[in-house]
């Protein structure tokens, strides 16, 4: 009998550990770069938390900032119509929707939010996504696949290249707000596939320049391509009733395919939308994952997005007060002798310093003097193109845009005659 259990006994089995996360080059580059910064006695200056609601003004460590790092463009986050609005669809409908819009999520505010996009852009139709990045990536791996073509701007968000990657199609790009270089890759390329997608932003989130859509318009006439526009940093912002980008250059919307956006800037709310033609809306709703396997808009969201579109239409004078304050900065830093880039002076202004530690530190001493502006560095940009985003609102005053910037110029000299940088530590 023992040996008989003893010969059923199993071997033991042969023990593999899972790989460690902390032994992957993900988490040794961060360690890395958290041991660069303590190196250089630099804070980290990303996360830092807002004790209230954060638009032109915020409070940071219980002390109250001047702040350029909200995308609160109208400043329609406590508006107090856009506020009462919410109340009002969390007392009726609680806070989720609770399940996908096609089983027991759909809710009239979902109807009336994108009745109301569809308004703004002169389309047929809208439909809204729980995230701007979950809308790049649903729309775009829905419509393209295997056979097909994206050619993008090099300096499309990183949503768009996630959509691209999901989608299996081939992916091009094209130099920065150049049609000529598009129309070369083209010509190399699209006879080669099925459909072809090619997709700009309306004004560039890194840098703060505007498309030149008329160019990419034409283009698309005599290629035949679908056009798509990421208007995240343009809704409320171009064009004299901030419908943006087509209503800037005075272009007619329905020469764009795919009208993207999201609903987390000038809507003061959180999703994502896509407006174009009923054919494209419905094939969205029926065959994007990410609508059809996603719970629907929290009912809240949707009706803070419809009232701050409502803020939009009826208080006009919020993106004169945004432009306004956009083109104070810009002129202001570049009087002040700062790099603004390429910007164009309306949603976002970068003041460009090149290292990335630079930039980090410029942030810091900001913060110490009163001013909340968040560094963009490798490799979210380039390297030696690293940054500051200066984000504007409507509620900005003159003065505070003048001191955020005599303040900006003042500690990047008083950087610079320091040498701190990269350059200046042994690594
Ligand atoms: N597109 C662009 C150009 C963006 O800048 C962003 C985010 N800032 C998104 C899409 C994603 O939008 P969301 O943050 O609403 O998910």
């Amino acid at each position: 009998q023992n040996r008989m259990a003893r010969m059923n006994r199993k071997a033991p089995e042969p023990v593999k550990a899972p790989k460690r996360f902390e032994d992957l080059p993900e988490y040794k580059k961060l360690m890395a770069h958290k041991a660069i910064s303590a190196m250089a006695g630099v804070e980290n200056p990303f996360y830092r938390s807002h004790e209230r609601a954060a638009g032109a003004t915020t409070v940071i460590g219980g002390k109250e900032m001047i702040n350029f790092a909200s995308y609160d463009y109208i400043s329609a986050n406590t508006h107090p119509k856009v506020e009462a609005a919410a109340k009002a669809a969390i007392e009726q409908f609680g806070i989720s929707a609770s399940a996908s819009r096609l089983v027991a999520g759909e809710r009239p505010l979902h109807t009336t939010l994108e009745a109301s996009l569809a308004e703004v852009y002169g389309t047929e139709a809208a439909v809204c996504f729980v995230s701007g990045y979950l809308t790049n990536a649903a729309a775009i791996s829905t419509l393209v696949g295997p056979k097909d073509l994206v050619v993008h701007d090099e300096l499309i968000h990183n949503s768009v290249l996630a959509g691209v990657k999901l989608s299996g199609a081939t992916r091009r790009f094209f130099r920065h707000n150049d049609a000529a270089d598009l129309e070369k890759v083209l010509n190399g390329v699209a006879g080669n596939f099925d459909r072809v997608l090619v997709i700009v932003e309306g004004i560039y989130s890194m840098d703060g320049d505007i498309a030149n859509l008329p160019e990419f318009v034409r283009l698309r006439a005599r290629y035949g391509f679908w056009l798509m526009v990421d208007e995240a940093h343009s809704l409320g912002v171009l064009g004299k009733t901030g419908r943006g980008t087509f209503e800037h250059f005075g272009i007619d919307p329905t020469s764009v395919d795919l009208w993207m956006g999201t609903l987390s800037k000038t809507a003061s709310s959180c999703g994502g939308y896509i407006a174009g033609c009923r054919a494209l809306v419905e094939i969205l709703k029926a065959e994007a994952g990410g609508f059809v396997y996603s719970v629907g808009l929290a009912p809240v969201l949707a009706a803070a997005a419809i009232a701050s579109i409502d803020v939009l239409r009826s208080e006009v004078e919020r993106v004169d007060a945004l432009r306004r304050n956009g083109h104070l900065f810009l002129d202001l830093a570049r009087q002040a002798g700062l790099n603004v880039g390429t910007s164009a002076g309306y949603s976002v202004v970068p003041v460009i310093v090149g290292d990335s530690l630079r930039a980090v530190q410029l942030s810091n001493e900001l913060l110490e003097a009163g001013v909340n502006a968040l560094p963009i560095i490798h490799p979210a940009v380039q390297e030696g193109l690293a940054r500051l985003r200066f984000f504007l609102t409507a509620d900005h005053t003159p003065e505070q845009i003048a001191r955020a910037v005599s303040l900006t110029a003042e500690i990047l000299k008083d950087l610079e005659r320091r040498k701190v940088g990269l350059g200046s530590i042994d690594i």
